[in-house]
């Protein structure tokens, strides 16, 4: 899927735009704009499609440099698509237009192999539709930063590495779950188009009210890091107890060893 975002200076194009946020879904079509009145002088404009070729090398991320072009090209495009006329608006006289390729990348079993360490989008990018990817990464750095405040030492590195891959895996895995989710509601149509969108609207009007779902809460960096340590002492334990019953206590000591050097290598 190709979004292209363009942006707007609506007092200067004397453009009427009277929500902060407008959402045109074609369920049918799989086709979506979505504008975002920022100020009362600036618009942005979403424009997701699919089956578009992907942005020329080097123009992804970076906004078209053949601006009238792509303007008139998404412009008349949407402009098909029936949208209010104002939209259609804001997308001809956008000033900057990005396109950005959307990709879900599968979900990894660890962050790090080694030396190397994923962070950020490089571990876990997810589809936009929920909105947390950003703070996903911000995550991944609070907990690695926190993990290497603990254990400064260098020999330590496997340990950070194994304790940041632990705590954050699962977290990130349920994040790209849930905007996978959301991605697949916005073009739902279990209930009917009509009853799909219905359905959204309700969703989303519970979740902005702290219905249905809770509203995040603050990811507390050193409180989680201070848990998985307590955990992983725990664990080590009860792995120690399991072998010393089994094995009986000589073992336990050889056990440790190897284990320790199977996670630094
Ligand atoms: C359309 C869209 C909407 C989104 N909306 C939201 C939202 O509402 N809320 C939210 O929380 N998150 C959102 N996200 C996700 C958020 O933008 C990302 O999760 C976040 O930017 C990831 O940060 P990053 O540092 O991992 O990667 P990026 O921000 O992608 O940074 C990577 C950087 O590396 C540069 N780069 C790439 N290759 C090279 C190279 N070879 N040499 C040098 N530099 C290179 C890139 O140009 C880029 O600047 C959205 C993402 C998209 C695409």
């Amino acid at each position: 899927m190709i979004l292209h975002y363009g942006v707007v200076d609506i007092h200067v194009n004397n453009i009427k735009l009277d929500q902060t946020c407008g959402f045109f879904i074609d369920r049918i079509n799989k086709r979506m704009v979505c504008t975002f009145k920022v100020s009362e002088k600036f618009a942005a404009i979403q424009v997701g499609t699919f089956g578009e070729p992907d942005p020329e090398e080097g123009e992804g991320y970076c906004p078209y440099s053949d601006l009238p072009k792509h303007s008139a090209r998404l412009a008349d495009l949407i402009a098909q698509w029936q949208l209010p006329p104002h939209v259609v608006e804001i997308m001809r006289k956008s000033f900057r237009i990005s396109p950005f390729s959307v990709y879900d990348l599968p979900d990894l079993e660890t962050y790090y192999k080694g030396r190397v360490v994923l962070l950020e989008d490089s571990a876990h990018g997810m589809l936009p539709n929920a909105g947390l990817g950003l703070g996903a990464g911000l995550e991944d750095v609070g907990v690695l930063a926190e993990l290497m405040k603990r254990f400064p030492d260098y020999k330590d590195l496997s340990t950070v590495l194994r304790l940041y891959s632990a705590i954050r895996v699962p977290t990130a895995t349920g994040y790209s779950q849930i905007s996978r989710m959301s991605a697949e509601q916005y073009y739902a149509t279990t209930f009917g188009a009509t009853g799909n969108h219905f359905l959204m609207r309700l969703f989303i009007g519970s979740m902005n009210i702290g219905l249905y779902v809770p509203i995040k809460e603050v990811y507390d960096c050193p409180t989680i890091v201070a848990r998985a340590i307590e955990q992983e002492k725990v664990d080590q334990s009860q792995i120690k107890q399991i072998i010393e019953i089994r094995f009986g206590a000589d073992l336990v000591e050889s056990a440790v060893i190897d284990f320790k050097e199977e996670w630094q290598n």
